[in-house]
């Protein structure tokens, strides 16, 4: 995208920011790009490929990046609730990044897939989106392309089938579903909102969590990662993406969000001045153990 090679080598030759995070061509489709000299802006792209939640890198958790002094992170809207959670978490001052908007017309499921968008073939997340034309930005780039393909929520649909199970059924799914896991942690790493710098599973001597991958500990380790990422996981998808057992955990993700709309009225949001439940208290809380 030329507006946005233009942009990024204007921000970087004027000294404004000292990084450019994007996304640029790889040998297998689209992957982050990092861009420090304005000479190599022109590596890059946007297109429906681009699929990475690019705001993973603005986390605490990647000092090396911080180094570089103010950053330029391109985001599609999507992506801004991530930005909005880090700000909204003290991880982040917003003053310190400069949000390059990209119009958005869905993206595929995965940055190696290619060709138009069809009703098989888009992400989830994509379904209904309402952030085409990214909010809060510094710039907005890009003509807003034609809506994705409209199709139903695959996952929403599957939840339903979940609750529709009993138990014991539900538990057999979820059993088998998990014993899988390999604990190679590559959905922590890649989650913009798995900001710890030394994570508890990793941290409590004895461990709280084995390590090991066996059903027991993968029982503890993802009951753990979806109490903690409970209001603040924006949906990104990038950990189920990112899991090489295919473990589906935008189920896990989108079921624990429905459950704090339905108790908390709170739905993730680009606004980081909204409180969350998580970090937020009320005197009138309806919760017994808070008083
Ligand atoms: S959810 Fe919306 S902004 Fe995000 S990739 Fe899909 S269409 Fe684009
Ligand atoms: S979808 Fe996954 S990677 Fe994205 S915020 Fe939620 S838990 Fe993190
Ligand atoms: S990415 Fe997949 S296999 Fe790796 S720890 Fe997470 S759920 Fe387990």
């Amino acid at each position: 995208m030329k507006e946005l090679q233009d942009l990024a080598a204007k921000l970087l030759a004027e000294k404004t920011v000292g990084l450019v995070i994007g996304w640029e061509q790889g040998p297998r489709g689209a992957r982050p790009a990092f861009v420090a000299d304005p000479k190599d802006a022109g590596r890059l792209i946007f297109d429906n490929r681009c699929v990475h939640n690019l705001a993973a890198y603005l986390s605490p958790r990647r000092p090396h990046l911080r180094g570089f002094g103010r950053i330029a992170v391109a985001v599609k809207g999507c992506d801004v609730r991530a930005v909005a959670g880090l700000v909204r978490e003290s991880q982040l001052k917003r003053e310190d990044v400069v949000l390059l908007g990209v119009r958005c017309g869905g993206v595929h499921d995965e940055p190696t897939d290619a060709g138009p968008l069809t009703a098989e073939n888009l992400a989830d997340r994509c379904v209904g989106c309402e952030v085409r034309e990214p909010p809060r930005c510094d710039h907005v780039l890009g003509e807003l392309p034609p809506a994705p393909p409209s199709r139903d929520g695959r996952r929403a649909g599957r939840i339903a089938e979940l609750d529709a199970l009993d138990h014991a059924a539900r538990f057999a799914f979820w059993r088998q579903e998990l014993s899988r896991c390999v604990r190679c942690n590559a959905c922590r790493q890649v989650c913009p909102l798995c900001t710890c710098e030394r994570c508890l599973a990793d941290k409590t001597d004895p461990p709280w969590i084995e390590s090991s991958p066996h059903t027991r500990a993968n029982f503890a380790w993802h009951a753990t990662r979806a109490l903690h990422l409970a209001g603040r996981c924006v949906d990104c998808g990038e950990c189920e993406r990112a899991c090489p057992a295919g473990i589906p955990l935008n189920l896990i993700g989108r079921k624990v969000a429905a459950v704090v709309e339905r108790r908390f009225g709170y739905r993730t949001t680009d606004d980081p001045q909204v409180p969350a439940p998580i970090g937020a208290w009320k005197p009138d809380d309806g919760q017994e153990f808070i008083r």
